[in-house]
């Protein structure tokens, strides 16, 4: 940690009974706002209750804001920092790779590091190309899938977040109003601007649904099913038993590629991903987030046959692809994740955390469903029995959990407000106790 980060820390590191105001994010927000559209980068941070927040600096499981809060995050930049904010070991490895250099525009012995490591540790991965963010990687995967097969049609499911590329930003929030019958969704693109030839070739179908999918590959012409292999986005819905096996046969069967988007799962659930936990391999993957800890790094891999295409006819580009300051994280990253143990350090707290918030809501009489993984899992207010899909999820009551999130962050615990929660290494029982003591408290308010 820098002086001046310990300095913020030490002002800060009393957690006090007063109820956190964000007065001087708003403010800098606002001014902000004259110039930064919006005052944020990402649609994904606006619009957040009471304001977006501003950060001063980030250490371990918690954030440190200009109002001068320190707050237990579980955000964690939406899923990337697994091993904590800031930790030594990545840090390290790019302070060293900063005194040789940003960006080389040519390749490195760390990239091929990365690509050794990252093939090693995922399944279906015999080669792989990297990239700097999640949606780059589904578009190159997309690519792939079309070029392999000499097929358009691509199958996505409801409620699935595959980034913000106009071809697959369909369905994902789909409402009762919108989202059509459930054995035939409607498409509904998120976006205004969206090119509506860019998804007319993108079919939506209900997930963990196996007959809708074999009945649609069946047809002959489906390029590649893309999924969440577990539900993350929307809830934190597992795959129903079988479902991954009978997607993976179905689309050997019919010549489709399957794609697992891992950008959520991948390195956080398992080193290789959910592919790796649920013994089911695509392929081709994606990767991102927790792949750098934080740094803009994603990546695709999968089978030699198809990712081969990069140098016969398809295109991958990038002028920041394996920046060397970013491959210096990713491989410090992987190798602390490779042998598993850190992710399973983190089952513990992370079930400690998950039966604890569905105690205290019991008691306090919220109904609401607790679901998913220890290293990522989702609390949902309105419904109490688990669900299959997204169909599942929209009965449940958004504006109550908002409210809830909101007395949270009064109380210095910092969570997604569409019910995420996000665990790093860093989450000990110490945080989990104070992270309980707010639940606590909120649910009494909610
Ligand atoms: N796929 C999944 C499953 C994601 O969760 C995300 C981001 N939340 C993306 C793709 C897009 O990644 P990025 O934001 O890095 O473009």
């Amino acid at each position: 940690m820098t002086v001046d980060a310990q300095n913020t820390r030490d002002r800060r590191n009393s957690r006090t009974e007063e109820e956190a105001v964000f007065d001087a994010s708003k403010r800098q927000i606002a001014h902000s706002a004259q110039w930064l559209a919006g005052g944020v980068s990402s649609n994904f941070r606006y619009g957040i209750t009471p304001t977006p927040l501003v950060f001063e600096c980030a250490d371990g499981a918690y954030l440190y804001d200009i109002d001068g809060n320190e707050l237990i995050d579980y955000y964690l930049a939406m899923g990337p920092m697994i091993l904590g904010h800031n930790p030594e070991v990545v840090r390290r490895a790019v302070l060293e790779q900063l005194e040789r250099g940003i960006l080389y525009g040519g390749q490195s012995r760390l990239e091929a590091e990365a690509a050794e490591l990252f093939c090693h540790l995922v399944p279906c991965a015999e080669r792989v190309r990297f990239a700097a963010s999640g949606s780059e990687v589904v578009q190159l995967a997309l690519r792939l899938a079309r070029a392999a097969t000499a097929r358009k049609v691509v199958v996505k499911f409801e409620g699935h977040y595959h980034g913000w590329i106009d071809s697959v930003l369909v369905s994902v929030a789909a409402t009762a109003e919108n989202a059509g019958p459930a054995a035939a969704p409607h498409r509904n693109p998120a976006s205004l601007g969206q090119d509506t030839d860019a998804w007319r070739n993108t079919e939506v179908l209900s997930w963990n649904d196996l007959g809708s999918v074999e009945r649609r590959l069946a047809q002959g012409d489906v390029a590649a099913v893309l999924m969440e292999p577990a539900m993350c986005n929307s809830g934190a819905i597992m795959p129903a038993a079988g479902y991954l096996e009978g997607v993976r046969e179905a689309c050997s069967r019919h010549g489709t590629v399957l794609i697992f988007d891992e950008v959520v799962t991948g390195f956080r659930i398992a080193p290789g991903g959910a592919q790796q936990r649920f013994g089911v391999t695509p392929d081709l993957a994606t990767f991102a987030k927790c792949l750098g800890n934080g740094f803009p790094v994603a990546a695709v891999g999968g089978k030699a046959e198809i990712m081969d295409r990069v140098m016969s006819g398809v295109v991958h580009g990038g002028t920041y692809n394996t920046q060397a300051v970013a491959m210096a994280a990713s491989v410090a990253t992987m190798r602390a994740l490779a042998d598993g143990t850190v992710i399973k350090a983190i089952e513990p707290h992370g079930r400690r955390l998950m039966e604890g918030i569905a105690r205290i809501l019991k008691a306090a009489s919220i109904p609401a469903l607790v679901t998913g993984f220890p290293q990522v899992f989702n609390v949902a207010f309105g419904i109490v029995e688990p669900v299959r899909d997204y169909r599942g999820l929209m009965a449940t009551d958004k504006a109550r959990y908002v409210k809830f999130t909101h007395e949270l962050l009064k109380r210095r615990v910092r969570t997604l407000e569409r019910g995420t929660w996000f665990l790093s290494s860093c989450h000990d029982d110490n945080v989990i106790d104070c992270t309980l003591e707010a639940v606590e408290a909120a649910a009494a308010l909610a």
